[in-house]
């Protein structure tokens, strides 16, 4: 008998035919299809993070810091640079955002209860969702007359009204589509799920464009709102496995249920702790990567597509005839970009300044300039 067939036999019914997450890992020269940070950690950080494994390595015989309360610590204070407090039991991290989105499925998803998000959004989101054996419910984005990625208010509101769900996704700045949403969306959404859960995923906060608020500043007096972050983007430490939200401390205590004891390895907080130490070296590369953002999108504009307005280090463009032939064509010329699906449409990660030329030197290749749009 095939051991296929046994396995899908036992698996969780639920489970059976599913496909896992799966962005390509090529060996490439240009690799933009996962929005990670394309310049490496600085040398600077490089000694400080050797030097803090150094130092805990031999106290590796012991379990770490359950509680990971230096490392919680200076979560807080780097959310509190932005301006609004948030305090060190507000805090919660895991290994990764996707882990903190896990947590907290566990804690307020679960058989019978169900999540909303609006698609398309972060493709994690419904996976994690099932995987808990919460329902996921695919609310839809758009808007008539306005941008075809848009979520407004009064779409938003009904949806959540109309579904009831017991989670709502949303995510700001929104992958793939790159747009970040108005407060005015959060709040609404917030006050038409009097019973539900509120998670934003604002994984590219940092690369916001200028006035962008955060829903950081929306927490107080919210206990059911959850603010999602990561150091995988603009802190360049992807590798590193360190995502994290801010929300009241009796949504943090209750994760505390559901979490494995001691998720968090010593040398994590370690190393995600001396990176914090040097927050502001880390985000050095911020700057340039949202000066290459932008060059994407008038780039892009200039060869004759439409790509969206991004608040994110990645920019969705469209409208290519067939999405999947360009992405083929594209990593012909050695430069990998995201098929996410969306038909018509692909997304490519701001790297380095060479990358972006790189990139658009292949696109320009792959995609004949149409007639009327170039300048
Ligand atoms: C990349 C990304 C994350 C980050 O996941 P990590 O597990 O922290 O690496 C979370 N949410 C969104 C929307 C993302 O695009």
């Amino acid at each position: 008998m095939d051991p296929r067939t046994t396995v899908e036999a036992m698996l969780r019914p639920d489970l059976r035919g599913r496909t896992a997450y799966g962005a390509p890992q090529l060996d490439v020269p240009v690799a933009l299809n996962t929005n990670e940070n394309s310049y490496p950690v600085p040398p600077v950080v490089v000694e400080a993070i050797a030097d803090a494994v150094r130092a805990v390595a031999a106290g590796l015989n012991r379990y770490p810091d359950r509680e990971f309360t230096a490392l919680r610590t200076a979560l807080a204070a780097y959310l509190s640079r932005s301006g609004t407090p948030v305090g060190p039991g507000a805090v919660w991290a895991g290994n990764g955002s996707n882990e903190v989105l896990l947590h907290l499925l566990q804690a307020f998803g679960g058989p019978g209860r169900t999540a909303l998000g609006f698609t398309p959004a972060y493709s994690m989101h419904p996976i994690i969702t099932t995987t808990t054996g919460t329902t996921w419910v695919d609310g839809l984005r758009g808007v008539e007359g306005a941008g075809a990625f848009d979520l407004d208010v009064a779409s938003a509101v009904a949806q959540v009204r109309a579904h009831r769900p017991d989670v709502v996704f949303l995510c700001s700045p929104n992958n793939p589509t790159g747009t970040a949403l108005g407060l005015d969306v959060v709040v609404a959404v917030h006050d038409a799920a009097p019973d539900a859960l509120v998670v934003v995923d604002e994984a590219y906060a940092e690369f916001a464009r200028p006035g962008t608020p955060s829903a950081l500043t929306l927490l107080a007096g919210r206990p059911r709102l959850v603010v999602t972050r990561t150091m995988s983007k603009a802190f360049a430490l992807a590798g590193g496995r360190l995502g994290y939200l801010a929300a009241d401390p009796a949504v943090t205590d209750a994760l505390r249920l559901v979490r494995m004891p001691y998720h968090l390895s010593t040398q994590t907080q370690a190393v995600a702790l001396a990176a914090l130490e040097h927050a502001d070296l880390m985000l050095e590369t911020v700057g340039a990567i949202k000066e290459q953002r932008d060059r994407l999108v008038s780039g892009l504009t200039a060869l004759g597509l439409d790509p969206v307005p991004s608040d994110a280090n990645f920019v969705l463009f469209g409208t290519l005839e067939d999405a999947r032939a360009t992405w083929q064509e594209l990593l012909d010329r050695g430069v990998l970009v995201r098929d996410v699906g969306i038909p018509h449409y692909l997304r490519v990660t701001a790297g380095t300044p060479e990358e972006t030329t790189r990139f658009l030197e292949a696109v320009a290749a792959a995609v004949p300039t149409r007639t009327g749009a170039a300048p």
